[in-house]
Parts: C-alpha cells; sequence; structure tokens
C-alpha cells in the first residue's frame, strides 16, 4: 500500500520485504507498504533508506515498485525499517503546496492557463499561458502570501463520483474518474495531484517569486517557498554583504555600478585594441617581396583583422600574415587584397593544415588558422615561397 498517498508526514515505517531480486538495473526489493515517493506528477522522488541503506533508484513496474540497493539484498531481513529523508520531503511538500496555491492565484486573477509544472530540489517552476505585469505579478504573490496566512486546511480526497459532481472549485475538472486523487484546500481550490502537500497552507510559511522569463508561449514563473525561501535569502544577503563591502556600493545601486564599470572595462578593451593594431602595424616586416609578417602576443582575432587591413592598404601588393601566441599555438590571420590565382588564401591554409598540423580555413583573400608555436620558423619559411 502507498502510505505517502495519504499521509505526507509519515516519516519511517516498519513494513515487509515481498519481493527480493535482480534486474539489469541492480539488486531490488519489494515492499508490503510505502512511505516513500517514487516520483511523478513534476515532483521528484523522496530520497530513503531500507535498514540504514541508501535506495539507489526507484522504479514503478506492473509487479509493483522496486527499490534497487548497492547490497546483496538476500541479507536483508523479513521485516524492514523504512525511513526517508524528511527535510528533502518537506522541502518538496512546501514548494508543490505553494505551487498550488500561486497557479490557481494566477488562474483566478488573471484567467491564464497552466501549461507545465515543475518541481527540482534547487528550483520550483510554472509555466501559463499569457503575460503578466510587474504590478500582477506583485498582486499575485500578495494575494498567494494572504491564502497563506489564512490558514486554510488541505485534504487527500478520494471521491466517489457523486461527491466529486458536488466539488465545485474546480478550475478544470478532472477528465478520469479512475483511482481520482484530489488536493483540496478548504474554500481555495481543488485538483487532482499524485503529489506530497503539507496539511495547512500555514505550513508554506511564505512564498516568492525568484525569476520570471518571458517566452514567444507565455510566462515562467519561478519561485520559492517555506525553508528554502529563508535559506535562499540568507545566502544572498551574505553574498551582497560581502559585494557591498568589497565595492561600497550599496545594494540597490549595485547593478547600476556594475554597468559602468562595464562600460569601463569596454572602453579600456577598446584602447587596448587600438594600441595593439598600432603595434602590430608598426611592427610589420616584410619578409620577402609581397609576404609582410606582424606578430605580438596575447590580442583577439578581431586585432589581427583590423591590422591586417591597415597593412593591405600599405602593401597593396603583398600577403599579410598578422599573428599572435598563445600557449603552445601561433594563431594568425592571413589577407591579401587581391584574389591572387597561384595563392589563394584558402587553398595556403589548407596546405599549412597538412604539413604543419594546423588547423582553420578560409577564402581566397584572407582566412584564420593555428598551428603549433614551434612550428613557426617552418611556416614563414612556406608563406615566403
Ligand atoms: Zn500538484
Amino acid at each position: 500500500m502507498e502510505k505517502y498517498a495519504l499521509d505526507s508526514y509519515l516519516t519511517e515505517i516498519e513494513t515487509t520485504i515481498t519481493k527480493r531480486g535482480k534486474d539489469e538495473t541492480g539488486n531490488f526489493v519489494c515492499l508490503k507498504e510505502t512511505i516513500i515517493y517514487p516520483g511523478g506528477g513534476g515532483q521528484p522522488a523522496d530520497s530513503a533508506w531500507i535498514e540504514n541503506n541508501a535506495i539507489l533508484k526507484v522504479q514503478k513496474t506492473n509487479e509493483g515498485i522496486r527499490y534497487y540497493l548497492g547490497i546483496e539484498v538476500e541479507e536483508l531481513p523479513d521485516s524492514v525499517s523504512v525511513k526517508i529523508d524528511w527535510d528533502k520531503r518537506f522541502d518538496l511538500m512546501q514548494q508543490h503546496t505553494g505551487q498550488h496555491i500561486l497557479a490557481r492565484v494566477c488562474e483566478d486573477l488573471f484567467q491564464v492557463r497552466i501549461t507545465k509544472e515543475q518541481i527540482t530540489v534547487t528550483d520550483s517552476f510554472f509555466e501559463i499561458d499569457d503575460q503578466l505585469n510587474a504590478l500582477q505579478l506583485k498582486t499575485a504573490i500578495t494575494r498567494s502570501n494572504e491564502i497563506i496566512r489564512q490558514h486554510k486546511n488541505i485534504s487527500i480526497l478520494f471521491p466517489t463520483e457523486e461527491e466529486l459532481a458536488k466539488e465545485t472549485l474546480f478550475t478544470t475538472p478532472p477528465k478520469y474518474f479512475d483511482n481520482l486523487r484530489l488536493i483540496k484546500i478548504s474554500d481555495f481550490d481543488i485538483i487532482g495531484c499524485g503529489g506530497t502537500h503539507v496539511n495547512n497552507t500555514a505550513e508554506v510559511q511564505a512564498l516568492a517569486l525568484t525569476q520570471v522569463k518571458e517566452h514567444k508561449k507565455g510566462t515562467t514563473l519561478h519561485f520559492a517557498c517555506g525553508n528554502r525561501l529563508l535559506h535562499q535569502f540568507e545566502t544572498n544577503q551574505k553574498q551582497l554583504a560581502a559585494l557591498t563591502l568589497q565595492t561600497k556600493v550599496p545594494v540597490d545601486a549595485l547593478a547600476l555600478a556594475f554597468q559602468e564599470q562595464e562600460q569601463t572595462i569596454k572602453y579600456y578593451q577598446t584602447q587596448v585594441a587600438l594600441y595593439q593594431v598600432n603595434e602590430l602595424v608598426s611592427n610589420a616586416k616584410e619578409l620577402s617581396t609581397h609576404f609582410v609578417y606582424s606578430e605580438i602576443t596575447d590580442t583577439e582575432p578581431k586585432t589581427l583583422q583590423t591590422a591586417a587591413l591597415q597593412l593591405a592598404d600599405i602593401y597593396p601588393e603583398a600577403l599579410i600574415c598578422t599573428a599572435t601566441s598563445d600557449e603552445d599555438n601561433l594563431r594568425y590571420h592571413l589577407y591579401q587584397k587581391k584574389a591572387d590565382t597561384r595563392h589563394q588564401v584558402g587553398q595556403l591554409i589548407r596546405l599549412v593544415n597538412q604539413e604543419l598540423a594546423g588547423r582553420g580555413g578560409g577564402s581566397p583573400t584572407k582566412g584564420d588558422g593555428n598551428i603549433p608555436y614551434l612550428q613557426k620558423d617552418t611556416f614563414l619559411r612556406y608563406l615566403q615561397q
């Protein structure tokens, strides 16, 4: 019997093993009764132990639920103790009930439809088929926390058809009746759901949005409830305090300060790039007739390209090679103003690749590649010919 479906607060039971076996996944047992949520309906499975042995995997089969263990299951007694990771379970219960509350509030206030829902151990979210503005989102959160504070009882129902017919709270009445399990939040909400829930809205403690992502088909609302919310708040506050101490910028000005800093960094990056282009141009040497080479350490591909273009204005007939070294490689850019029928750049790079274990490619007039730095002298001799 699946006891978690009747009572979400069972953390430990004594039960008997009904089957022991081994399949391609490993050694497993089946249990007469269980308090372990096996996963499904957007809620992950519980972490649990049988006689203090961690369950590695839970799998539903036609013959019942299989619990896989990393031990020889023959060694287990017939009567075993089963225990779940209550901290993890209670966290998921808080998130799942919070999700029912926020979803119903959105449905009631803004006539949206829920299209997807998912709770993991780090993130909870659901999708709605519309977009909500900042004021609507704020209203939904305020309303959800009101519901939480109203201390509404939550019950698990397995209704008869007559009982089901009398329920008027549904936004979408269930399409099936077999094994129908309902989660009812007092006078507020009722929905078909197999998950584990707290038994009073007050146990959700509080609910806040953590992220709102708009997309073509609607919006994804990420949220956190209860202990998870407290924990995230504490962690974030500590991080913010460390940031404000380091930057000496108050919290509400941090985003702007980082934006300004980013602009400053971009400005200096541009200055460095200009300086590097000048270096490449002024250091360039005609190694042979119609071959010009220039190299500096540590620069961006864009800088190599810009310098090559400038050099081509000075040496319009030449094949230009600008290069930079990084770690064990020489990265290069080749450019010639006119497509030379004898030496097309793309072909040259292909030959270099073959001869010198290089990589890269290009068009008749320009291209990029890299070779092991040790091959640099051979590379230059090759291009001079
Ligand atoms: Zn649910």
